[in-house]
């Protein structure tokens, strides 16, 4: 444990305010020394490109998985300056920013640096110094200007990164590909212990968390695997979240056990702060007050594209048609045993995200208009021994009517090429989003591509395989693969590598292409390329 002031006893050395910029500045002198290990143990990240800047990541953390809750990460005592630097080479030499940065006593000692005064659509390398230690060398990238045009852009998804369900092969292979951006669509850790499926490596302790020292420390051991931090250090992430980040397949303040609401609210409060603590977010835009956390936003990218990056979690209604024993969370239900599943009343947005999301797509000039979640969107009908179909609660298919509404929008308002992005389903699919699912005379308004899992167990394949004859508008569906997507954007196409590793057990796992698919401008709908 060090705390500011036995850091500053220890070290010798008493500095008024933010010493580690002090140091910084004045090249050749060491500042004091870390005692109990390196602060930047959990490495760097940086997030949310904007055309003059971005955010940068870090947190102190000399004892990352820190036992004693009343020092997370090793670390107490109050806020503490470090220092900053923004160069124009990978050598750090060009150095074009310096400054000082705070980590923040009450979130953990992370910091938010929202960094303007750059050059758009460039990268930049940066690094933390605080006293004599300095973290990893990170790469960012600042987006093209608003509107000025973007011959291509390449970003990667990945969801599903279950740490003891294998090593992190995915995300070593992903950062090779030198995506312009990583975008997590959830799942980014697992709050449960696993007891049935094999295990490579166990979660450090051993307990689902529900508290925030608990979800700290899964943060902590995720990002102290190698690979996912050399992917946040060298590739720019927009983040969400989908169940696992609190519990599984919680909707609001509704847990799948039934909990007291009152009581989820405060567990969901605790993971929500971990989260933010771990992730490159702004914290002018998305900040943690009265337990609950603004994520959803628009991302921007010259005329070429715009993320629109959604919050499936926190503004949904409950699980239609709960009520029975194990049904909190998702399930398999019928049109016939639950008239509730199409209840107007019902909503998986939230009325705010779903009106900030028709008027940013209404509104949108790019040319690619990239919608990315955590759940498949796609119907989905599940036929059931007894001939009936079935639809899993906990997706889209769960909320129908908010589904339509948001393609009805789309097709209304003659939205340019909306694509979805998502996650949490552990297998790949490319599919048609048609505007009304139950017609299939229904145009095609969109398009959906699904990430496999990084590492978490696939879904049945015969099973779903089987599904396949009543869901003709799915074009794709492969669960027998861990990997994740990768995308070329240019004006004319967007094409997708269906990207599948060896073994997730092997942590020199293999990666090849399991299919690739092209969406052409002014073509809703994945072909195969
Ligand atoms: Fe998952
Ligand atoms: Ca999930």
């Amino acid at each position: 444990m060090v705390g500011r002031r036995d850091f500053l006893r220890m070290s010798g050395v008493i500095l008024a305010g933010a010493f580690a910029p002090a140091c910084a500045r004045q090249s050749g002198v060491l500042g004091p020394l870390w005692p109990g290990g390196d602060p930047f143990s959990l490495g760097v990240a940086s997030g949310e490109p904007a055309p003059d800047g971005f955010v940068l990541w870090t947190r102190l953390a000399p004892d990352p998985l820190s036992k004693d809750p009343g020092s997370p990460g090793g670390m107490s005592g109050g806020d503490l300056g470090l220092g900053y630097e923004i160069a124009r080479d990978e050598g750090m030499r060009d150095v074009v920013q310096r400054g000082s940065a705070t980590a923040e006593a009450a979130f953990a000692h992370s910091v938010h640096l929202e960094v303007t005064g750059l050059e758009p659509g460039r990268p930049y390398w940066y690094r933390f110094t605080s006293g004599a230690a300095q973290s990893p060398i990170g790469r960012a990238l600042t987006a093209p200007a608003p509107g000025a045009p973007l011959a291509k852009l390449r970003f990667a998804c990945a969801s599903c990164s279950n740490y003891e369900a294998g090593y992190f092969a995915s995300y070593r292979h992903l950062a090779a590909e030198n995506p312009d951006l990583v975008l997590f669509l959830g799942d980014y850790i697992y709050e449960y212990i696993e007891t049935k499926r094999p295990t490579v490596r166990k979660h450090s302790d051993d307990v689902e968390p529900t508290t925030l020292p608990g979800y700290r420390n899964r943060y902590a051991q995720y990002r102290l695997d190698s690979d996912l931090q050399n992917l946040h250090g060298s590739v720019s992430a927009l983040v969400t979240w989908d169940d696992h980040e609190v519990q599984n397949d919680y909707a609001d303040r509704w847990s799948q056990d039934f909990d007291d609401p009152e009581h989820f609210l405060q567990r969901r409060a605790a993971a929500y702060q971990a989260f933010y603590e771990h992730m490159p977010l702004r914290p002018s835009r998305v900040r943690p007050r009265s337990g609950s956390l603004d994520l959803y936003g628009r991302f921007g990218f010259g005329d070429l594209l715009e993320f629109s990056v959604l919050d499936g979690r926190q503004y949904r209604s409950r699980e239609a048609c709960y009520a029975k024993p194990d049904h909190g969370g998702g399930h398999v239900e019928t049109d016939a045993s639950c008239p509730e599943l199409r209840d107007p009343h019902r909503n998986y947005l939230g009325p705010a995200q779903e009106s900030w999301l028709a008027a940013s797509l209404s509104k949108s000039r790019a040319r690619w208009n990239v919608i990315a979640q955590d759940v498949l969107m796609a119907q989905l009908r599940e036929r059931l021994p007894d001939g009936k179909i079935g639809f899993w609660t906990d997706d889209w298919n769960g909320y129908p009517v908010s589904r339509r509404k948001l393609l009805q929008t789309i097709h209304d308002q003659r939205v340019q090429n909306a694509l979805v992005l998502s996650g949490d389903i552990h297998s790949f699919w490319a599919n048609d989003l048609k505007l009304d699912f139950d017609d299939p005379r229904s145009p095609t308004v969109a398009s959906e591509l699904v990430g496999t899992s990084i590492t978490s167990y696939g879904l049945p394949y015969d099973r779903f395989a089987g599904y396949l004859a009543d869901n003709p508008h799915v074009r794709f569906f492969d669960s027998r693969w861990r990997g994740y997507m990768v995308s070329d954007v240019t004006p004319e196409r967007v094409t997708t590598r269906f990207q599948a590793i060896s073994n997730p057990q092997d942590p020199n796992a293999a990666l090849s292409t399991l299919a690739t698919f092209v969406v052409e401008d002014g073509k809703p709908g994945p072909v195969r390329g």
